[in-house]
């Protein structure tokens, strides 16, 4: 009896002991919970792209839009140092610098005035490779928050020669003015090619036949931006409102003259995008860090255009699809999309047009201002659960900051 009991108990043990044993092995064997690492970030900025702007997108297609794709969604409080409602300046600085700034100005901090650090250089010190592209002019305020400190986002001369000192590998956009038509007599072009060692190119057949890794582009408006329909709208905004280039841009595309010999101003955003992100993901053993910005949402916002804005809207998407593509194909690629405040106070206004009609949807506009809502934030790849929920703006940087170091 005594004997059975003690094999019973023994029997018991053993059992205890394998148990445990298998416990620990699957415990062992089990995958750690990885942090994520972005090798490579994707920072898509639409300027003035609020909740307006996106609706007007999905209620006008039919097909998967590049934002219903997103896995993550949040939300950003878009303000400045001084006021509810930010301009870009300040919205491209928080979005770039993670710091709050005061309207009108680029990279400064708001106490001291000292130079902020911007993600996109943070990045170069890791070793990445970077890059920028947009459908207006390089020294915009949007672009320009991720490279230059300066107190106002009208001093485009020295903006453009802080463009020649950021060390970004490949940049494409408009405004050869800045470079070349300068108070100083300056040739920025050739300082970016003799002093700098950069490929420059003014001509859009020339930015897609490059083959070089170090290239700048400087087209003009008309390749960088489609025609528009003419719009009846007046540039430019209400008194004391912020004055946008974007908005200019936006009126004057419609009667700029064609001065290239080869444009694709329908597809450039996407094109332009491709483009970079071919020469940046050579020769890059610590990843990339691009840029790219929508600029001209923003003007019809200005321009109280619902056409202008949704059609707009459209091109973005194209860019978006691209994107989120080339996400699913690069493991360890992060895209971030989001807008740096909203734009004329936009919502889907009813015109007694049904569902199907996808064609007659319009905006209605609040104002021809910026305003303060808050802007949606679309995420994808690694990371990408990082941005869910609701943030201020100047978090989006260091939470790209934490998943890439
Ligand atoms: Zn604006």
């Amino acid at each position: 009896m005594l004997s059975n009991h003690k094999q019973l108990f023994t029997l018991k043990n053993i059992r205890f002991i394998l148990l445990a044993l298998a416990t620990i092995l699957v415990a062992s064997c089990a995958p750690e919970k990885k942090e994520p690492h972005a090798q490579n970030v994707i920072y898509l900025i639409g300027d003035g792209m609020g909740f307006g702007a996106v609706s007007s997108l999905l209620l006008s297609q039919d097909s998967l839009t590049g934002f219903e794709k997103a896995p993550v969604i949040g939300l950003s409080e878009t303000q400045s140092a001084n006021n509810h409602v930010t301009d870009s300046p300040a919205g491209g600085s928080a979005l770039a610098c993670g710091t709050r700034v005061k309207n009108g100005v680029l990279g400064l901090d708001p106490v001291d005035s000292t130079h902020l650090t911007s993600i996109l250089e943070k990045a170069q010190v890791m070793g990445k490779k970077t890059g920028i592209v947009v459908n207006t002019t390089l020294t915009e305020a949007t672009p320009a928050a991720f490279y230059a400190n300066v107190k106002s986002r009208s001093m485009s001369y020295e903006i453009a020669r802080q463009f020649t000192e950021s060390g970004v590998d490949v940049a494409i956009g408009a405004g050869l003015s800045a470079f070349i038509n300068r108070p100083d007599s300056l040739d920025l072009t050739r300082v970016l090619i003799e002093e700098k060692g950069y490929d420059v190119y003014l001509d859009w057949k020339s930015v897609l036949n490059s083959t070089s890794e170090k290239f700048v582009g400087i087209l003009s408006m008309g390749d960088v931006h489609r025609r528009n329909k003419p719009t009846t709208a007046k540039p430019g905004a209400a008194a004391g409102d912020e004055v946008c280039l974007a908005a200019k841009l936006a009126a004057d595309a419609a009667d700029q003259a064609d001065t290239t010999i080869f444009s694709e101003p329908d597809l450039y955003l996407e094109k332009a995008t491709a483009k970079a992100l071919t020469a940046l993901e050579k020769n890059a053993p610590n990843g990339f860090f691009l840029m790219i910005e929508s600029a001209i949402i923003d003007g019809y916002g200005h321009n109280n255009d619902s056409d202008g804005m949704i059609e707009e809207m459209q091109e973005f998407d194209r860019t978006l699809q691209m994107l989120v593509q080339y996400v699913n194909a690069h493991p360890g690629t992060l895209l971030v999309v989001t807008a740096d405040h909203e734009t004329g106070g936009t919502g889907v206004g009813y015109k007694g047009h049904k569902v199907g009609e996808k064609a007659d949807v319009s905006l209605t506009f609040s104002t021809k201002g910026h305003t303060g809502t808050v802007v949606p934030i679309f995420a994808y790849g690694e990371g990408a659960e990082k941005f869910s929920g609701i943030m201020k703006n100047r978090d989006v940087p260091g939470k790209i900051e934490a998943l890439i170091k």
